[in-house]
């Protein structure tokens, strides 16, 4: 089905320097293989170009498109622009490492149109860069964000990670308030998870790593909350924050909200429809179906009406936009559910939607279940 809906286009960009031991996204070390990669994605991009008629958001992700060269980067968005239609007042995000900006790349970034970075800077204390095995330091994290606001960008995300094993609240919150000097309009706090096969998931099975407990997860998240709103930020998602409803991610909000989104890139899921497909998980198996003329697609389903219904459920309990009850049909006993919800302190009624506390952001991958 095409859908009149402008898009959102995601774009993986499947190459870091190094892998870090907790991260489970699909990347490659080998940056030989970025011209054999850009040759495929053209080709990609082809199949869609009649089915998703208009974008308004593109965000570079991976993997670290910061990675790219300028005039790498310039070909990729040549790629996007000659064959995909991207509104003027796009939303254009790239995911950047520290040490991979600089002033020239910045302007080049400006030029091409990008609008806003979402600076990877995890933690400001050595330490912790040390032990989650980033590449940059304190330093280049703070030189970073200086050429960013130098170079004239005005919307600036920056993305932490807490719950370190032995991180204790100080730490976090002094890395939070280093954060807010520079401003930004969004900031995206995440828990560490321990995904399986990843590095610090070994360390864990040999009893090396010993994340922390479910109580502490509750104090950084809470701590996080309210010390963001304390200054002015509005916590909109589970892990996002910004300054003000216009910086909220116009691109997320699309995965949230279930509008159609395509994605690209080895290991890119996309959505349209009540249609879902993703693609392999493989540089070279992408590159070689796309070679063949063939789309790289690793699985695809069609949801049930019950998987839409349960899908606008827990992407709803996500934001403080909540859950929009009249789209959820007739058939739920919802006077016996919702009271449940609130009687706990998970939820409020606001209008027609159901709207999750800070509380219920806590327990929101347990909020479905009681819709089921
Ligand atoms: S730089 Fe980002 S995408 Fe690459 S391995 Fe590290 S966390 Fe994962």
């Amino acid at each position: 089905m095409i859908s009149d809906i402008p898009s959102g286009l995601y774009l993986h960009v499947p190459f870091c320097r190094s892998k870090c031991p907790y991260c489970d996204f699909y990347s490659h070390t080998d940056h030989s293989l970025i011209p054999r990669w850009l040759n495929a994605l053209g080709k990609e991009i082809g199949f869609y170009q009649d089915s998703f008629p208009v974008m308004d958001t593109l965000y570079l992700g991976g993997g670290s498109p910061s990675g790219l060269s300028e005039s790498q980067i310039e070909s990729l968005l040549d790629l996007i622009r000659e064959r995909l239609y991207l509104n003027t007042d796009s939303e254009i995000t790239i995911e950047a490492n520290p040490n991979d900006l600089n002033p020239s790349k910045l302007k080049t970034y400006l030029d091409l149109g990008i609008n806003r970075i979402s600076l990877g800077v995890q933690s400001f204390d050595s330490q912790e860069l040390l032990f989650l095995r980033r590449r940059h330091t304190t330093e280049d994290a703070l030189k970073a964000l200086e050429g960013i606001r130098e170079a004239g960008f005005t919307n600036l995300g920056i993305d932490l990670i807490y719950g370190l094993p032995g991180q204790t609240k100080e730490p976090w919150l002094a890395t939070l308030d280093k954060a807010l000097t520079f401003h930004p309009e969004h900031l995206s706090c995440y828990q560490l998870t321990i995904a399986e096969g990843t590095l610090f998931w070994s360390l864990k099975e040999k009893g090396r790593l010993q994340p922390i407990r479910e109580a502490e997860e509750e104090t950084f998240f809470l701590a996080t909350t309210r010390f963001l709103e304390e200054h002015g930020y509005l916590h909109y998602e589970i892990s996002n924050f910004s300054r003000e409803e216009k910086f909220f991610s116009r691109h997320n909000q699309k995965y949230w909200q279930r509008k159609p989104c395509l994605g690209l890139g080895p290991s890119a899921h996309s959505f349209q429809g009540n249609r879902r497909w993703w693609n392999v998980r493989s540089l070279n198996r992408y590159c070689r179906a796309l070679e063949a003329d063939k789309l790289p697609l690793e699985e695809q389903e069609e949801l049930t009406e019950e998987q839409v219904r349960l899908e606008l459920i827990s992407l709803g309990l996500r934001t403080r936009a909540g859950l929009d009850l009249t789209q959820l049909g007739a058939k739920l006993p919802l006077e016996k559910i919702l009271p449940k919800l609130i009687e706990n302190g998970w939820a409020s009624i606001s209008g027609n939607h159901l709207v999750p506390t800070v509380k219920g952001f806590l327990v929101a991958d347990r909020l479905p279940l009681f819709f089921e």
